[in-house]
């Protein structure tokens, strides 16, 4: 009896200090703590920004939604800013001029410690801030830093239902944007290692890997897919012709019409100089060729404007099929697809060609007789 009066009595005397409050705020906060480290664990694991950036907004809606979000993304490569901006947490259009970010770049870059808004704008001047960015409702700024500085940031609005963010939200914020920090820098290293600068496609070797799956995928689920090969014609006269620069311009805007001419799945690359190559994920020998008329009428189509002319360019395509019974290599159908374009180009360009075994003796011949003649010859079909 004396025993459980005493605990009582101790328990009384540590309630009334506000022990078991603290003790109870403890808990909460190292369940928090514990989630964002599991979180963390999660999102190193992802190579892409947007299945970051989403697993991020998802966690999000689980706590609070902010009125207002923004990350502000500089890529390693210094391509132009990339923002990701969200209202009650929803994608949003809206658009932050760069050069806020170049002012909060700089002030995170002498004192990385978050601030609010209310704090930059004061510390800063207050009439470097238009309404533009005001009437977004930025409450909260985080720096995103890793190594070589800073090279993001985070805006965070109100919340959209309670009040004030409370301190053991700010750490959880905090904690979360400095994980998100580290991960993004990771994915946007990946990003950069596996694509091409100028065309923003990926790289031939991220395509050869990617192609030695597909053909095991093929081989494994008795399904086909396609490769495409495409060459621009006559592109060493354009050069001559235009200049260098407007060539790069056909390049990037040949790297869109490929990207918007193929579904999502599909592994668009660019192969070296003027080539380019398309992974088609499923396909039928039809489906393959569909999709490279698709292509090659697309960028016939395309208009180029430089200095009042209309400049226009034309691909050719050659087409390989993977078939799941075939012990053929990643390579070999490479090259077999450079035979079909080899195909395409000799029979007058701007065509597609599909690879079909005969086709190797016609390639074959087409090389023989131009070392024959010395120069580039048509064949009959
Ligand atoms: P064909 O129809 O037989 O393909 O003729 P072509 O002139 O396109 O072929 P060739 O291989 O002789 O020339 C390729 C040209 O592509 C030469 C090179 O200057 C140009 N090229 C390669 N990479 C780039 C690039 O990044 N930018 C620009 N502007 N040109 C490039
Ligand atoms: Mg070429
Ligand atoms: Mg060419």
């Amino acid at each position: 009896m004396t025993g459980s009066s005493d605990i009582l009595a101790q328990f009384n005397r540590l309630e009334q200090a506000g022990a078991i409050d603290t003790l109870g705020e403890l808990r909460r906060e190292n369940r928090e703590l514990d989630r964002i480290i599991t979180d963390a664990a999660l999102m190193v694991s992802y190579t892409d920004v947007n299945s970051m950036l989403s697993f991020v907004i998802g966690r999000l809606l689980d706590h609070f939604i902010p009125q207002f979000l923004a990350f502000l993304v500089h890529p390693p490569r210094g391509e132009k800013l990339r923002q990701y901006c969200y209202r009650n947490l929803k994608e949003s259009e809206d658009m932050i001029d760069p050069l806020y970010y170049n002012l909060m770049k700089e002030r995170f870059s002498r004192n990385p410690a978050p601030a609010t808004f209310a704090e930059i704008a004061e510390e800063l001047g207050q009439d470097l801030f238009g309404d533009d960015i005001r009437s977004l409702g930025p409450d909260q700024i985080y720096p995103m830093a890793g190594i070589g500085g800073v090279w993001g940031i985070v805006i965070l609005g109100k919340k959209v239902v309670g009040d004030l963010w409370t301190e053991l939200e700010m750490k959880y914020l905090d904690r979360m944007f400095r994980f998100l920090s580290v991960s993004m820098q990771n994915g946007l290293h990946y990003e950069s290692s596996i694509t091409d600068p100028k065309t923003g496609l990926f790289t031939h070797d991220y395509f050869v890997r990617h192609l030695d799956e597909t053909v095991a995928l093929c081989q494994r689920h008795k399904r086909t897919a396609g490769i495409l090969m495409m060459d621009v014609d006559h592109f060493k006269k354009f050069n001559d012709t235009w200049g260098h620069v407007t060539g790069d311009v056909v390049l990037m805007r040949m790297a869109r019409v490929l990207k918007q001419t193929t579904r999502e799945e599909d592994c668009v690359a660019r192969f070296g100089g003027e080539e380019f190559s398309v992974l088609i994920s499923e396909c039928t020998t039809e489906g393959l060729m569909t999709a490279a008329e698709r292509i090659r009428t697309a960028v016939e189509a395309l208009r180029i404007h430089v200095d009042g002319q209309v400049l226009s360019v034309t691909i050719s395509i050659g087409a390989r099929l993977i078939e799941p019974a075939g012990d053929t290599g990643s390579l070999m159908l490479i090259g077999d697809a450079d035979k079909a374009l080899y195909v395409s180009k000799s029979e007058g360009r701007n065509r597609s060609s599909l690879y079909m075994s005969g086709l190797l003796d016609r390639a074959d011949y087409i090389r023989s007789e131009e070392r024959r003649v010395g120069k580039e010859c048509t064949i009959q079909c």
